[in-house]
């Protein structure tokens, strides 16, 4: 089994260790953009495609051999994670045995069902997708299973959300000719002004998807729309720099909120937040002349950290 995986530097989450719960390609959804190949097990039907105590076992054992530890236990991988049926168990037991807060990734397409809702409220942070608000753009770009009504996927995110208290980074993808007419973000915007996000996060395609000749958006474009989806939205597209050539504030919180954790070095800044190293190194010393924060010397080693100095 090889069902834990990373620890993978993610912008979103800073070290996160994965927990694939499902085999390669489960997924009630076959994108165009999906960098796991095509979906050869459409399915919305929820199933523990692994026991889960080797799961767990095997988290255990992972996290006993790691010198550094994950800041997230994430459930993702090549598939639909709110498939695996018993995943409300997995992440309590995962956060009781571990300590570390879980982050789950989902296309939100199970959120109609009301054990899946309940289940999802156990996570300490949820990174939902919705692609379209539109039927036909929704038919073009996500591809879903028959039993995927958009109307009802919607709903779901509305009631889930409503109620959840953990963090929300919500993913929007958008590719030139599948979801970007000016109905299409009209209806994305109704959508997300109508429910409780903490982030809006734009993305595009930077990779070969199942389909080769899609289109990413320009940052131009790209920064259009993130105007136009109002203050929560920002661009997390790989390669993405703003008009402007500074980072973002974005990426300054990111930064703050990583070294409030512990103190790091410029490595392992740049390996949590992805942000390329000359950047760094300049909004790094734009935030020590602001005094926000400081560095200290550790074996040799210049770590950043918003502590004050001995
Ligand atoms: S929902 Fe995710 S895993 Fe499923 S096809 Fe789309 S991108 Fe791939």
């Amino acid at each position: 089994m090889h069902r834990i995986f990373g620890p993978v530097p993610s912008r979103r989450l800073g070290r996160s260790l994965g927990i694939d719960v499902i085999p390669h390609k489960t997924c009630s959804f076959d994108c165009v953009y999906c960098e796991c190949g095509a979906t050869t097990n459409k399915t919305c039907k929820r199933e523990e495609f692994y026991p889960l105590e080797e799961l767990l076992e095997e988290l255990d054992e992972r996290l006993s051999s790691m010198e550094v530890r994950p800041d997230y236990l994430t459930l993702s991988g090549a598939g639909e994670p709110t498939l695996y049926s018993r995943m409300g168990e997995l992440i309590r037991r995962a956060k009781e045995m571990t300590g570390l807060p879980v982050a789950v990734i989902t296309n939100s397409s199970l959120l109609h069902m009301e054990d899946v809702r309940r289940e999802l409220m156990e996570a300490d942070v949820v990174l939902p997708s919705l692609d379209a608000a539109r039927a036909e753009s929704f038919i073009k770009i996500n591809r879903p299973h028959r039993r995927c009504d958009l109307a009802e996927i919607m709903q779901g995110l509305k009631t889930f959300l409503s109620g959840y208290k953990g963090k929300v980074l919500f993913e929007v993808l958008l590719i030139d000719g599948y979801n970007t007419e000016p109905e299409d973000l009209e209806a994305l915007k109704e959508f997300l002004d109508s429910v409780r996000v903490d982030r809006i996060q734009l993305n595009t395609v930077v990779r070969p998807g199942t389909i080769r000749e899609l289109k990413a958006l320009g940052s131009e474009r790209l920064e259009e729309i993130r105007e136009f989806f109002g203050p929560k939205c920002e661009i997390v597209a790989s390669g993405y720099t703003s008009a402007k050539g500074k980072e973002t504030d974005t990426e300054i919180e990111e930064i703050l909120s990583l070294l409030k954790r512990r103190p790091c070095t410029l490595e392992d800044i740049h390996n949590s937040t992805g942000i390329p190293i000359p950047g760094l190194i300049k909004t790094l010393d734009e935030l020590i002349e602001k005094d926000e924060i400081t560095t200290n010397v550790f074996n040799g080693k210049t770590y950043y950290t918003t502590e004050a100095k001995d």
